[in-house]
């Protein structure tokens, strides 16, 4: 059996040294501007619930011509492409379970990318695809 998303995110958390629970964690199939999407949903008197979504239209394709680029790194088959996307989306959630007024693309969240992930490039994107 493959771990799940959520193990997954546990376990790229735990080996970057972050003591953190795994937010929930979730497939949209209609998700295809971005491939992945770090969520805070707030609703009237609950507290405000996190969410990371992975594009199905975008991470379960097969037909790529790998390697594809994604945070600025080579991933040669959908499961390390969506290892890579998760690791930007938990980056995040990092900074805003941390209290971070500002949870997008900041210094703080680039220099994170770079020493927890050596992620070379800040985007959403895969390849060439799009320039979120
Ligand atoms: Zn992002």
């Amino acid at each position: 059996m493959p771990p799940t998303l959520r193990q997954l995110a546990a376990q790229i958390m735990q080996q970057a040294g972050w003591d953190l629970p795994a937010p929930p964690i979730l497939w949209s199939p209609r998700l295809s501007r971005c491939a992945g999407l770090f969520v805070v949903e707030r609703k009237p008197g609950r507290p405000p619930q996190p969410e990371i979504r992975l594009s199905i239209p975008l991470l379960r394709r097969r037909d790529r011509p790998w390697p594809v680029q994604a945070c600025g790194c080579l991933c040669r088959d959908p499961e390390s492409l969506t290892r890579r996307i998760l690791e930007h989306e938990l980056i995040h959630y990092k900074l805003w379970k941390e209290g971070a007024k500002d949870w997008g693309h900041t210094e703080a969240f680039r220099l994170l990318a770079w020493q927890a992930f050596q992620h070379q490039s800040i985007t959403h994107g895969i390849g060439s695809d799009d320039e979120l």
